[in-house]
């Protein structure tokens, strides 16, 4: 089998890989909606891998690995595996799972970012009415991620929250806390889990930007809230780099388990956190990290270091999503969950395949059709493509 032509559209915000072959499958990558701007640097790939065999998968990885990074350039690569992943299974008829070693679990826990609404503010109160209003959503999540301190709006909304000028976009705030903030950032904490209790589990997205010395005070002070992890405090997002010396003082000083990884580009980078036992649980992005067997690498050496795994992808789309399920399906133990991709509306009705309702008490069921297992409604699809676009499915 050949690879005749690999393909580029804006599906809503998400781009969105086809790769087409000489035998007639062909398969399908998504990337995150945050990044529409995507489609001329996937297309820079072409090239690269035409005429090469799609279920050699590892061979086509290795003529185009070298030139992604971290995020969000290692998107392209990534989004063109899964693609990849999808046309192997397909040719074997088998769902990818068995590609990367065979199921240990039959379905698969997911958590919660955000919540059925937007978060009304920034006080407490606005932190305990948003994760009440979860609570009682059908999907019945076992997890949720909120964020607070600089993954959030409090350095700019919250009065004296930090020494530095919090001027300039929300995301790119850093700097030393004022004891108010940090006051204010446990007080959000304590409102939700007052309300959660130990009926659901709370992860808490922090940053980047905190100071170590902040962050080890506010891991300190959440401790008897058992928090599932702090992600991101020091660097995560879009820093592209790592600085797990920072990150092994944080996790030497508290219980509270320490994340970060969302941001970070294939296994070599993730070599540091483990070997140097700087966090506890690591959050590589199938569609960022390289790719679903890049994660499987990567969870496994994480589980020799008694690291877990708590994948990222809020924003991967339903292609995404089918490609971590299939991942996370092989992943060993030190796997909590994975982060559940929110889509507009339509895209629910543009692809079949899924389980429906795709979420029941918290998990996903593994579902056993070839390749990721789900694909496109064309003529529903086709009404989402821009004039550009039109030949995508062609
Ligand atoms: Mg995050």
């Amino acid at each position: 089998m050949k690879i005749t032509d690999m393909k580029c559209a804006l599906i809503g915000d998400n781009p969105v890989v086809r790769i087409i072959t000489d035998e007639g499958l062909d398969g399908y990558g998504q990337a995150e909606s945050s990044k529409p701007y995507l489609k001329p640097h996937v297309l820079y790939y072409r090239d690269k891998i035409l005429d090469k065999d799609p279920t050699d998968v590892e061979r086509v990885m290795s003529a185009i690995r070298r030139y992604g990074s971290f995020k969000p350039w290692g998107s392209s690569v990534s989004a063109i595996e899964m693609a990849l992943w999808d046309i192997a299974g397909k040719a074997a008829g088998v769902p990818v799972y068995k590609l990367l070693g065979g199921k240990i679990r039959d379905r698969v826990r997911v958590y919660l970012t955000g919540g059925p609404l937007p978060i009304q503010g920034s006080n407490p109160e606005d932190f305990a009415a948003h994760v009440s209003r979860i609570l009682d959503m059908e999907e019945k999540f076992t997890i949720t991620k909120q964020g607070i301190a600089f993954h959030s709006p409090m350095p700019h909304v919250v009065p004296n929250y930090t020494y530095s000028d919090p001027s300039g976009p929300t995301w790119e705030s850093r700097g030393p806390m004022t004891e108010r903030g940090l006051k204010h950032t446990i007080a959000c904490v304590a409102a939700m889990k007052e309300v959660l209790g130990d009926a659901m589990g709370l992860a808490l997205d922090c940053g980047p930007g905190m100071m170590v010395p902040d962050a080890i005070r506010l891991a300190r002070a959440l401790e008897p809230y058992n928090i599932m992890w702090l992600e991101d405090m020091i660097t995560g997002d879009y820093t592209p780099f790592v600085l797990a010396d920072l990150y092994r003082q944080v996790t030497e000083s508290t219980t509270t388990p320490i994340h970060t990884g969302e941001q970070i580009y294939l296994r070599q980078h993730f070599k540091d956190l483990f070997e140097k036992q700087a966090v506890n649980v690591i959050g590589p992005d199938p569609a960022d990290v390289g790719g679903i067997a890049e994660l499987k690498w990567i969870a496994e050496y994480a589980d020799l270091h008694g690291i877990l795994m708590a994948p990222h992808g809020v924003i991967n789309g339903l292609f995404g999503l089918a490609a971590h399920i299939q991942v996370a399906a092989t992943l060993p133990r030190n796997y909590i969950a994975l982060e559940y991709p929110q889509a507009p509306d339509w895209w629910y009705g543009i692809v079949d395949g899924l389980p429906d309702p795709i979420v029941v008490d918290g998990h996903v069921a593994i579902w056993d059709t070839p390749g990721l297992g789900i694909n496109f409604i064309e003529e529903e699809a086709r009404k989402h493509l821009s004039e550009e676009d039109a030949t995508f499915f062609d």
